[in-house]
């Protein structure tokens, strides 16, 4: 704040703008009245010492309705946990809150992050502020949503297989998913444990990295993380960028995309930089490979919704413990996150753990053995965010496995554990937006960011 708005006008303003565009549906609740006394108290205090309250101070967050945020619902979009509030509060929003933060809802998403349109919600779906015929993307569609409908500065979303670059795509916004273990899954609604990450959803790189600089970093709550901060690596100029021939080659790439991509590729080479064609004879298994492991560690994670201990529970009808499970599940859970569910207890089972799960175990490791080689040659990685721009609203519902092929391009960080970010670089001729993904090696996140940033300015100047 530089003194000239106050933390309740900037608070008062995003309510009437989330109030505005009701329909958009992008928050499942709005946390009013607390948000305005906590704009309250920090206006006070900032009169009173002169001083802020923190690096955040008064900035206005929205979180994806998986963050847990003490004394509030949360519910990932799911009739299961219906009525459950979180009795403590994620890292994350602890230290968006020292700082002096201002988390003003929570907002829509897929059910349990489980979804590429956000049409998979308990609420209902969100639609794209560009154009409200679309889908936002998903599952973080919401937050994603949100921020281009200036419904508030930025928002955290989570990460799992794309699931915040790929909305930010269909928006037009920023979306940033850390390497794994950069930022704490502590309150996080686990999907699948071992590809999740908190990610952030922004207008620019440079608010998403003030506020990955107040996020990130070791928590005692959660030991995957990366212990050491993150090192700026000298990097030698010129860069060196790769992108991979198998994934601009891909059938399913949308023709302007793939010409805009190889444009901003010539465009590069004009500047200096060194771009190298990679080849990924691996890349046609990355869809499969994250649907088997993800499924199975969803279908262990999401097992412990049994409507007993939390969430809603129907108490008619019930025999014995097996029809309790059977009768809450059935009725708790929508029909994706049942069907991924399925997916994972059969590539789990005793007949099949070998030729699904053990296989999918072996190519992850050598999709991280392959990602070493390629960055032991080029500094970051490039591709289009997504293949093809937003789609109608109701258009994929009904094919799941076109939905799953669609995420090509973003699942291959996540198994490997890269950082990687969309930026709203293009926009098509049917006028919507669509953006270019950047990945650097793990945990070379502020890299990455400052990449981004550099490749940003090259195109905001090119297009002026
Ligand atoms: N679309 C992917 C899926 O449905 C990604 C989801 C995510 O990143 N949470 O699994």
């Amino acid at each position: 704040m530089n003194g000239h708005t106050t933390c309740v006008e900037a608070v008062h303003y995003f309510l009437q703008q989330i109030e505005q565009d009701k329909h958009l549906n992008a928050w499942v609740e709005t946390f009013a009245d607390e948000a305005l006394s906590l704009a309250l108290t920090l206006d006070n205090s900032f009169k009173t010492s002169g001083k802020l309250n923190g690096s955040l101070h008064g900035v206005v967050v929205g979180i994806k309705d998986v963050i847990s945020y003490k004394g509030h619902h949360l519910s990932a979009a799911s009739k299961i946990l219906k009525g459950y509030k979180s009795i403590y509060s994620a890292t994350v929003v602890e230290r968006l809150l020292a700082e002096g933060a201002i988390i003003i809802g929570r907002q829509n998403c897929d059910e349990f992050a489980m979804g590429s349109s956000n049409e998979n919600s308990a609420y209902g779906p969100v639609l794209n502020p560009v154009d409200n015929k679309k889908v936002p993307g998903g599952s973080s569609g919401g937050s994603a949503a949100a921020v281009k409908a200036d419904q508030c500065m930025i928002s955290l979303g989570s990460d799992t297989g794309g699931s915040v670059r790929q909305p930010a795509d269909f928006c037009g916004v920023t979306g940033f998913k850390p390497s794994y273990g950069r930022i704490s899954r502590y309150g996080l609604i686990a999907y699948a444990s071992s590809f999740d990450q908190i990610g952030i959803i922004g207008n620019n790189t440079e608010d998403i990295a003030t506020l990955y600089s107040v996020i990130s970093g070791p928590d005692e709550y959660d030991n995957t993380l990366i212990p050491k901060k993150d090192i700026l690596h000298e990097v030698k100029k010129p860069l060196k960028i790769g992108y991979f021939r198998q994934a601009i080659e891909h059938p399913s790439l949308d023709r302007e995309i793939k010409q805009s991509f190889l444009d901003f590729i010539d465009e590069l080479k004009k500047q200096g930089y060194l771009v190298e064609c990679l080849d990924f004879e691996l890349f046609n298994y990355v869809v499969p490979c994250y649907y088997v492991l993800t499924t199975a560690e969803a279908a262990s994670n999401l097992s412990r919704f049994d409507g007993i201990r939390y969430g809603s529970s129907d108490k008619k009808n019930i025999t014995d413990l097996s029809s309790l499970y059977a009768i809450n599940r059935s009725k708790g859970f929508g029909q994706e996150v049942k069907r991924r569910i399925m997916m994972g207890n059969f590539v789990l089972s005793a007949g099949y753990y070998d030729a699904y799960y053990t296989k999918a175990q072996r190519v992850r490791q050598l999709l991280k053995k392959k990602t070493i080689e390629f960055f032991d040659n080029v500094e970051c990685i490039i591709s289009p965010t997504v293949p093809s721009p937003a789609f109608d609203l109701n258009e994929k519902l009904r094919d799941p496995i076109e939905i799953f092929l669609a995420d090509l391009y973003t699942v291959y960080p996540n198994l490997t554990g890269l950082p990687a970010i969309s930026l709203p670089f293009f926009t098509h001729s049917n006028t919507l937006p669509f953006g270019l993904q950047l990945m650097c090696s793990p945990a070379n996140d502020v890299n990455l960011l400052l990449f981004a940033d550099e490749l940003m300015n090259l195109q905001t100047n090119r297009k002026n």
